[in-house]
């Protein structure tokens, strides 16, 4: 069974305790956006064998929405971070690369000197 913990109340929350709110880190495009960036924002999910980044809401707990990072394939769980976070942190990063030393970002990675609001451009 998939056990998360939620990074608000540190529960570790057992499946059924959770609601899945599908990929994690969408990009919503405002008005005047193309129909291809609506669509794809509507539509098209990685669905990766592998390396997921995930919503999760603790629906029996506190309520609230959370990112999780795991391996679809082993059901690995590389941790859980804030929904407020606009990618997953250097720590999540650090364990996945941890267990699977070729898999890269698909994002930027913040640094120090890279203050997380500048990622929200
Ligand atoms: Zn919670």
């Amino acid at each position: 069974m998939l056990t998360l913990t939620c990074p608000y109340c540190g529960v570790a929350a057992e499946e059924t305790e959770l609601q899945p709110g599908g990929e994690a880190h969408l990009k919503r495009f405002g008005p005047g956006s193309s129909d291809a960036e609506f669509e794809a924002y509507l539509f098209a999910r990685k669905n990766p064998k592998g390396v997921h980044f995930e919503r999760w809401r603790h629906a029996y707990g506190c309520g609230k929405w959370f990112m999780a990072a795991r391996d679809t394939a082993t059901l690995q769980v590389f941790g859980t971070y804030s929904a407020q976070t606009p990618h997953p942190t250097p720590e999540i990063v650090a364990a996945v690369q941890a267990v699977r030393p070729d898999w890269q970002p698909d994002w930027t990675p913040a640094t120090a000197e890279t203050p997380a609001e500048s990622l929200n451009a």
